[in-house]
């Protein structure tokens, strides 16, 4: 069997953090892609790595830009003969890059996110442990035509459903409802459900450089919408509303979601972290079918910051119709 090639990026966050102070505190990104391959032992066994340091970041200061360019690097990997490609990078923003790139990963080799919880000089740090996940994970055959995957703490995980679900604990990561879709036993990657994707959305060459601005709210007890009606229209590509269970605003901040949506495409989503928007269950004002009849769009059982990252894609080519936005959300925004 010929050994594979995986290509690993590295973007910076606490899998490539250190610290200059004696008690080891203040840690920030410095680490290269190399230093972070050279500490995984029997990294060598599983893969040839061709390790590149793409930034060095905390992963709030990540942005979009900087994600279509890792995602060309991936895919000029691929194209000079690498079996699979990992990303590192700090696991605050984690969940939203893998979400970008799998919009837009075009290739059936394995793109693989991964990083770590706890930094490299810390008691049990878990960064060498995720990246030898990774790497085996992008380097199996089974990997191959699933898109963008996360693997994290022993467990591979679709990049659409994954979400950063703990602020510290090392496994942080989880699929709600859906749950991982894969397991990294002794050294080999397991799955438990075949093979599938949904095809990605097409970055025409004039997209890369875009940066449509598509803010999130998320709504509270008592929220009147006046945030949403100092918005102006031109000043924003769209608008994603995280709102209360299956997706609900109050009535006035749904006037509010009606007069900007007439303007802009206004997607609403759930910020209970878990379980899709509603479509026909309830009527009252601010209610799901309330707001579509406003104008605005359900996430179905995208995240709010996923939903933000499918609106922010679509809108790279300039303003989206709303019959558009509605459509890729009923083909993205469910299982
Ligand atoms: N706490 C973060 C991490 O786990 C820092 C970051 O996201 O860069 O990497």
């Amino acid at each position: 069997m010929t050994t594979p090639t995986v290509a690993v990026g590295a973007l910076g966050g606490t899998i490539a953090s250190t610290s200059s102070s004696a008690d080891g505190s203040e840690v920030v990104p410095t680490l290269t892609a190399e230093l972070l391959v050279a500490a995984v032992p029997g990294l060598d066994e599983v893969a040839a790595v061709r390790a590149e340091t793409l930034a060095r970041l905390p992963s709030p200061s990540l942005d979009e830009p900087t994600i279509l360019r890792t995602l060309q690097w991936a895919q000029a990997a691929v194209d000079e003969g690498a079996t699979g490609v990992v990303v590192t990078q700090g696991t605050d923003t984690l969940e939203e890059a893998a979400y970008l790139l799998d919009l837009f990963w075009d290739r059936p080799e394995p793109l693989v996110v991964t990083g770590a919880m706890r930094s490299p000089a810390a008691a049990g740090a878990d960064g060498p442990a995720n990246l030898l996940t990774a790497v085996r994970c992008a380097a199996a055959e089974g990997s191959r035509e699933r898109g963008v995957l996360v693997a994290f703490d022993d467990e591979v995980h679709q990049a659409r459903w994954v979400a950063k679900t703990d602020s510290m604990s090392t496994s942080a990561f989880r699929s709600p409802v859906f749950g991982p879709i894969g397991r990294c036993v002794e050294a080999e990657v397991v799955y438990g459900v075949p093979a599938d994707r949904i095809p990605p959305l097409k970055l025409l060459p004039g997209h890369a450089g875009g940066d449509p601005r598509v803010p999130l709210l998320a709504t509270y007890l008592g929220d009147d919408g006046f945030i949403v009606d100092s918005i102006r229209a031109d000043d924003v590509d769209g608008l994603v509303v995280a709102g209360f269970g299956a997706g609900h605003v109050s009535a006035s901040m749904a006037e509010a979601i009606g007069r900007l949506a007439r303007q802009v495409p206004v997607v609403f989503a759930s910020r209970t972290g878990s379980g899709p928007t509603g479509r026909a269950m309830y009527g009252y004002p601010g209610s799901e079918i309330d707001l579509v009849a406003r104008g605005a769009v359900g996430a179905g059982w995208l995240s709010p910051v996923k939903a933000r990252l499918l609106l922010w894609a679509l809108s790279l080519g300039g303003p989206v119709p709303r019959a558009d936005v509605a459509a890729a959300f009923e083909l993205r925004g469910r299982p």
